[in-house]
């Protein structure tokens, strides 16, 4: 991205400079990180439910997040990327973006919460099949 010469190292500027760069990204820029930010929280949800029930169930669903986000992670990139987001920024928003699924995780420690989430996996897994 380019800066505007204005853009220089005094601070009061330096606002504005970001105001300025944020203002430059595009709007399925900011669509990614929100979007990423829901997902990334269940599963959250998911692993911390299945970690809660058995162990080797947790692992069975971490390897399964796992090999879904390398490719899901590289495609958010690419679209930040042309969004006008840098290399480093994107990484930086991915980062920040992947750390909600801890508060998934946290939520699903209560009992109350895993059941809720078990009926509604199952209730999505079913909608699936019958559509
Ligand atoms: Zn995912």
């Amino acid at each position: 991205m380019i800066r505007p010469s204005w853009c220089t190292q005094s601070l009061l500027n330096n606002c504005y400079c970001l105001v300025f760069l944020l203002l430059a990204i595009k709007a399925k820029g900011w669509m990614v990180p929100i979007g990423e930010r829901i997902h990334n929280f269940a599963h959250g949800l998911a692993l911390g439910v299945t970690f809660s029930q058995d162990v080797i169930l947790g692992v069975t669903a971490t390897i399964a997040v796992g090999l879904h986000e390398l490719h899901h992670e590289l495609g958010d990139h690419a679209i930040l990327i042309q969004s006008g987001f840098t290399h480093y920024k994107a990484l930086t928003f991915n980062f920040i973006t992947s750390l909600t699924a801890f508060i998934g995780i946290s939520l699903s420690a209560s009992e109350v919460c895993q059941q809720r989430i078990f009926a509604l996996t199952i209730g999505i897994v079913s909608l699936y099949f019958t559509c």
